[in-house]
């Protein structure tokens, strides 16, 4: 958890002036994991874990950035006529300056410095809270009210645009719509959303493989890709269908044929997890916490065995939270092979469920694994020191 008082302190000495603090969430996904751009559904919900920035106008049109975490400032004119991405974390930043000014919100020249406590790289969305952090920083130095959802999408522009990571828009979503002690219920097609309460009686425990396999991101590109080729098989004997949001499992097993062994695997993972997400956010909001455990398992299996995103240390955390006293249900979760799991816990059951997690993992793999219990948070905001 970061210390606001200390990073006003840091601003201070390091740029001068009084900063205003902002802070944005990372994430997790409770369910429904490579939907996002397929159209469909997904339930993620806002962390405590957060990135901050604190920031403060400046009289000219430069961008000045620091970030605790690399150490190293960059400065930007935010009038450069052609803006050329760097290719390090900076371009997230710049990416949401600019976007903004491209969607009709000019920003003002500021001193930025960032400081997170959200891991890296692990599947929890440090990239979103970094661009919805300094995005709703920038917007508020400028005297604009903030509107979320659009927010929401300049950020996600910034990221496949600038960055030229083809995200979807869950991340930058819940980072701006989150809620304490709720999930939200998202459908990426229309951004219509719905927060469902998490009952009070379980808690939601990530735990970090500490490892991510270097094929994540091309994998990345080719399930995308294997999806496309999905629509198009299908789309041609099933009238309106634009993605596979619009394919049910009944419509899916009656084409079989049509597709490929390893398309119509990639396709049934998206379609059976779309129906997944939507099942699981009518039993939370009922209560039924076992029957989400239970959605929660099938969908580690579906991207297990059919989507082939998990991987071997994955698998052993999965494995050993079924095993575990009080778990109603576990999965990866994050864009795949490592970064993070997702469970599904009683309250009671905890602490026991952590120290399992760390001696099964160190004697099946040598690494120690960092474990979370998460109270979900608020989306982002601006904070007081
Ligand atoms: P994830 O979003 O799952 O954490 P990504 O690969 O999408 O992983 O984003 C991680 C990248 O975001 C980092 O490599 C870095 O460029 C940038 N980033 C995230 N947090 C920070 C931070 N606090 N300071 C600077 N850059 C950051
Ligand atoms: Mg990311």
């Amino acid at each position: 958890m970061q210390d606001p008082a200390a990073l006003v302190e840091a601003f201070r000495k390091e740029f001068g002036g009084e900063p205003r603090l902002y802070r944005a969430p990372g994430r997790v996904n409770l369910i429904g994991e490579h939907t996002d751009y397929n159209d469909g559904f997904v339930l993620p919900a806002a962390l405590e874990m957060a990135t901050w920035v604190a920031a403060a106008p400046r009289n000219d049109r430069r961008l000045c950035i620091r970030s605790r975490l690399y150490g190293q400032d960059a400065s930007f004119d935010l009038d450069d006529p052609a803006p050329t991405p760097r290719h390090d974390w900076t371009d997230y930043v710049r990416g949401v300056a600019l976007m903004l000014g491209c969607e009709g919100r000019p920003v003002g020249g500021a001193n930025v410095l960032i400081a997170s406590d959200v891991p890296v790289g692990s599947g929890l969305s440090s990239s979103a809270a970094l661009e919805v952090s300094v995005g709703y920083a920038l917007l508020d130095l400028a005297g604009d009210i903030v509107d979320r959802r659009r927010l929401a999408l300049a950020c996600q522009r910034a990221e496949n645009e600038f960055v030229g990571m083809r995200c979807g828009i869950m991340d930058q979503f819940i980072a701006c719509h989150g809620e304490a002690a709720h999930a939200l219920l998202l459908d990426c097609r229309s951004l219509e959303y719905r927060l469902v309460p998490i009952d009070a009686k379980v808690r939601v425990v990530i735990c970090n493989s500490m490892v991510r396999h270097a094929l994540a991101g091309s994998e990345y590109n080719l399930r995308r890709q294997e999806c496309e080729r999905g629509v198009a098989l299908l789309g041609a004997v099933l009238p309106g269908v634009r993605a596979l949001r619009d394919v049910d499992m009944a419509g899916l097993e009656r084409h079989a044929g049509l597709l490929p062994e390893l398309t119509l695997r990639r396709c049934r993972h998206v379609v059976s997890e779309n129906a997944r997400v939507q099942q699981a956010a009518a039993a939370l909001q009922a209560g039924r916490v076992d029957a989400f455990g239970r959605l929660m398992n099938a969908s580690h299996r579906s991207m297990r065995d059919d989507y082939e995103i998990s991987c071997g240390e994955i698998d052993i955390l999965v494995e050993l939270a079924w095993r575990s006293e009080g778990v109603l249900g576990s999965r990866m979760t994050g864009g795949g092979f490592g970064g993070c799991t997702v469970s599904l816990v009683e309250a009671g059951a905890v602490e026991a469920f952590g120290a399992a997690i760390v001696t099964g993992y160190v004697k099946a793999t040598g690494r120690t694994p960092e474990v979370f219990v998460c109270s979900p948070g608020p989306g982002v905001c601006h904070a007081v020191s």
